[in-house]
């Protein structure tokens, strides 16, 4: 095996296991949701549609060129491929993507509502978690959508009454703020439920981020 085939399989090995979390972690049900890793500047790494994350291996985890080309894997790429090459198109930063339906952040998203910093964590997303407009499932315009509402600045968007999408420097990291969103949401809805929850402001998220930074150095 080269290092470049051992590098490849680290990434989709890396797939499988982090599908299963998706599951262990109450992130979403079933097969719903998908996670994807950039391999090198004209590779991705992305789960496969419609398998149970249970049975997905290494080999089935489908490699795909950034123009949607299938190279690599036994099964068919997630239906969500379009939104996730969007994302690393728009954003070169972006070594891992996920996008779950997890339940606290999707309710805000079928509120249409973004998630404020009631929570310093918000801190791993951006100074809140934006909502992209509503756009159909597995097409290029909710890929689109997404990309709009991330911008440059934020790691996260909720997708207009569907789920979440996260992205970050690795699948590990992108992963981390798919948790974050999902307890930041639980955690506003928890204090909307009792009261008015204070929400910080920008510059003292703008001041967690950096240190969040400076912690990844
Ligand atoms: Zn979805």
């Amino acid at each position: 095996m080269t290092s470049r085939d051992l590098a490849h399989y680290e990434t989709r090995n890396a797939i499988c296991e982090y599908g299963r979390s998706l599951l262990e972690d109450d992130l979403t049900t079933g097969t719903g949701g998908n996670l994807s890793a950039r391999l090198d500047d004209d590779l991705v790494a992305i789960s496969p549609s419609g398998v149970p994350y249970d049975d997905v291996t290494p080999a089935d985890v489908p490699v795909v060129k950034t123009d949607g080309t299938v190279v690599e894997g036994e099964v068919e790429p997630s239906t969500e491929l379009p939104m996730h090459l969007a994302v690393y198109e728009s954003r070169p930063d972006v070594g891992g993507v996920v996008h779950t339906h997890s339940p606290y952040a999707t309710t805000f998203a079928s509120l249409g509502e973004p998630i404020p910093a009631s929570h310093y964590l918000i801190s791993f997303t951006g100074t809140e978690v934006p909502v992209a407009e509503y756009r159909t499932h597995a097409t290029a315009e909710l890929g689109e959508a997404a990309v709009e509402s991330l911008g440059e600045e934020f790691n996260a968007t909720l997708l207009r009454n569907h789920g979440v999408l996260t992205a970050d420097e690795s699948l590990s990291d992108a992963y981390t703020v798919a948790l974050m969103v999902e307890y930041c949401a639980r955690i506003h809805h928890q204090a909307k439920a009792i009261g008015d929850p204070e929400i910080l402001p920008d510059d003292e998220i703008d001041r967690l981020s950096d240190k969040l930074d400076a912690y990844g150095q």
